[in-house]
């Protein structure tokens, strides 16, 4: 077998991964970032990028000020008081490391912006932010990133090949594409090694202290001995038997968006040398449609108006206009007791004129969609309920009433459009009467941006075994670490926020 040295080996090459391996380098480690794709950014780069960073200064700069004291009283509102010491002292370090992390990533020449349309999700809550508290990055010229500009391929060159021949823009698109080669570019600069198709296959150990990796780089195995392994490779999305084992039934691995090669492998082999795992049956929630076996996130086409979710009894249950997950969490909650697992998302023409859906832009349902049944359209909301199978009473009934419910501007069931801290008072334009023929229908799953659960981590993102001593040599953030939110999400980016800053946490530990 061949062998190889660093003083950290870091697995997953995402947005924590890469982020993690320029902070080492720059304290001056070697460092091996392995990564089992062929291609750098995980799941970040196809995503917005949105980085919930509470307390940063760049808020400050936009005119909407935070403090460490505001995130901590939204988070108490939200999560209630942490479960035990360890979590307690892990959400502190979050709090306060998070506005110190936007500091660096700036003096990192990333620029960087308040994101759009990104307000805390509980705006009700003490210490909500209604202008939001989550960063984005600004693009970057690919130039800059010379040979390795094509570690960098956004979707949906990865999936069609077609596509390679055309030229790259210039700029990276803002969002997750940006992070990723803003810090891909960092990486590469500094000399951090990125091995593409190289997957890790065993955590080698001595005397029960982590002391290396075996990695499979194109197909041969190679030993890397590292004082230090950061685990960064996700969580278990990827795997249906983990699905199976862990997640609320019924759950599918074509109801997750991301598209990455987040098996759960990870999670298995450090139980394997005793650690211990926390949150397993939680994820991050998002409503999907499946197309083609693809899972594409629809909560922007539930909270566009002219629309409702219904259950298979034709019954709304919840407000669609809610966070994805808040609805995932509904889906399952609401199917203990009806059929809604799926449910069906009901619009008239003017939603589907007006909002794109899936992989259709706006007022645009190819004819092969309909063929294949991935939607339902009907001149009728009568022959609709035939169509789909719902209970046609229910169906009709529930029109009706939400048809009145539009004409008054209120939502008597579930509140839906009513207006709340960050609409300003304003009522949200949500509401609005499905009436206008043809009537579309498309089933809806509980799906997800990511599972939650992991590996328990200590505040220095330590992997610790059950009896709370930490496995020495063994870091874990993001999608492989449990989540500091579970049972609920406060914000969009929230993945992201705790993934970064787990990241900066693991490699800054004792230094
Ligand atoms: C469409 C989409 C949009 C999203 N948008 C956002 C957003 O805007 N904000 C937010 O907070 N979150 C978002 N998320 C969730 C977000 O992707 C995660 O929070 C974030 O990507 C976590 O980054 P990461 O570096 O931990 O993991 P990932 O980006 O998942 O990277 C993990 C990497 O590890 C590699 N890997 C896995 N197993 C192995 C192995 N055995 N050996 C070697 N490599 C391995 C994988 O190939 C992958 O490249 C989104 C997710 C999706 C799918």
């Amino acid at each position: 077998m061949e062998s190889s040295r660093a003083d950290l080996v870091i697995v997953g090459a995402g947005a924590a991964g890469l982020l993690a391996a320029v902070a080492a380098r720059r304290l001056g480690d070697e460092v091996i970032v392995v990564e089992s794709a062929s291609l750098a950014g995980g799941a970040t780069i196809n995503g917005d990028g949105a980085m919930w960073l509470p307390g940063n200064g760049v808020m400050a700069k936009a005119g909407t000020p935070d403090t460490p004291a505001a995130a901590a009283d939204y988070l108490h509102a939200l999560l209630g008081a942490p479960s035990d010491a360890t979590q307690a002292a892990r959400r502190e370090a979050f709090i306060r490391t998070a506005p110190k992390l936007a500091r660096w990533l700036a003096s990192s020449k990333m620029p960087l912006q308040v994101a759009k349309s990104t307000a805390d999700l509980y705006p009700m809550l003490p210490g909500a932010k209604p202008q939001g508290r989550t960063l984005q990055a600004g693009p970057l010229d690919r130039r800059v990133l010379g040979g390795f500009e094509e570690a960098l391929l956004p979707e949906p060159r990865r999936s069609f090949g077609a596509l390679d021949r055309l030229p790259l823009p210039r700029r990276t698109s803002e969002g997750g594409e940006s992070l990723v080669a803003h810090l891909l570019h960092r990486a590469v600069a500094n000399g951090v090694q990125l091995w593409l198709d190289s997957t890790l296959t065993e955590l080698v150990t001595t005397d029960s202290a982590v002391s290396g990796v075996i990695v499979d780089r194109d197909g041969m195995s190679v030993e890397i001995a590292a004082a230090k392994v950061l685990l960064a490779g996700g969580g278990y999305e990827r795997s249906q038997t983990l699905r199976d084992e862990h997640l609320p039934l019924p759950t599918d691995v074509a109801w997750t968006t991301t598209a990455t090669n987040n098996d759960g492998r990870l999670l298995s082999l450090a139980s394997g040398i005793g650690a211990a795992t926390a949150n397993l049956t939680d994820a991050w929630w998002t409503p999907v449609a499946v197309i083609d076996g693809q899972a594409y996130d629809v909560t922007p086409a539930l909270r566009a108006p002219h629309s409702v979710l219904v259950d298979s009894a034709g019954d709304r249950y919840t407000d669609e206009t809610g966070s994805g997950d808040d609805l995932g969490r509904a889906m399952y909650d609401h199917s203990r007791s009806v059929r809604a697992i799926p449910s069906y998302l009901i619009m008239d023409n003017r939603h589907r004129q007006s909002c794109a859906l899936g992989p259709w832009k706006a007022g645009n349902t190819p004819r092969r969609a309909l063929d294949e049944d991935h939607i339902s359209r009907a001149n009728t909301l009568n022959d609709l309920a035939q169509t789909t199978g719902l209970y046609r009473a229910g169906l009709l009934g529930t029109v009706v009433r939400f048809n009145n419910f539009a004409a008054k501007g209120n939502d008597s069931d579930f509140g839906r459009g009513q207006p709340d801290e960050s609409t300003k008072g304003k009522a949200k334009a949500d509401l609005g009467k499905i009436d206008k023929p043809p009537f579309w229908a498309i089933k809806v799953y509980p799906g997800d941006t990511g599972t939650k659960g992991g590996l328990v981590t200590d505040a220095n993102w330590r992997v610790l075994r059950s009896d709370n001593s930490a496995v020495p040599g063994l870091y874990a953030c993001a999608g492989t670490a449990a989540s500091l939110f579970p049972g609920a999400s406060p914000a969009p980016g929230a993945g992201l926020g705790e993934a970064l800053v787990g990241a900066f946490l693991a490699v800054t530990d004792q230094r």
